[in-house]
């Protein structure tokens, strides 16, 4: 299978946590390759723009703020299958639902502050690669 690309967020709670690396290794451990990061603190509208889907839900404007309480890592991972592969690593999005042993479940403080993002399929992948790092790809 040809190398995908996806993208992740380390979001500001797991930045504060200072467990950076420890993610990045869970990462490379299971053959996903780091080809772009950034650290940056999130503007209103850039929070708002990546998560637009969910504008209209009741977390929104709470999701918002948390994604732009501090600085996040904005990283491309790519590999075979990187997309499902990252996810799977996340866990589920509500930490006490997530497997013992994911990014989730270990480092997640709520369903909000949920440590880490991961593009969901490969055209969320595309446009979220796209919003964050237009000049590199
Ligand atoms: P992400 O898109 O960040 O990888 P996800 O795909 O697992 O997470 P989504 O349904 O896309 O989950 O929700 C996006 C983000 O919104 C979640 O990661 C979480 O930070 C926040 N969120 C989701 N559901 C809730 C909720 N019920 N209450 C508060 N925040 C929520
Ligand atoms: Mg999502």
């Amino acid at each position: 299978m040809a190398a995908e690309q996806t993208l992740a967020i380390i979001k500001p709670n797991a930045v504060k946590k200072n467990v950076i690396g420890k993610i990045i290794a869970m990462a490379e451990d299971i053959g996903l390759h780091m080809t772009a990061a950034r650290m940056k603190t999130l503007s209103s509208d850039e929070a708002e723009g990546f998560y637009a889907e969910h504008r209209e839900r009741p977390f929104f404007g709470s999701l918002s703020k948390f994604m732009t309480s501090g600085p996040v890592l904005l990283i491309v991972f790519e590999g075979d299958n990187a997309i499902e592969k990252w996810r799977k690593l996340m866990g589920a999005t509500d930490p006490a639902k997530a497997a013992p042993g994911t990014i989730r479940k270990l480092y997640a403080d709520s369903i909000e502050a949920n440590s880490t993002h991961g593009s969901e399929n490969k055209e969320a992948a595309r446009r979220e690669v796209g919003f964050f790092f237009l000049e590199e790809f």
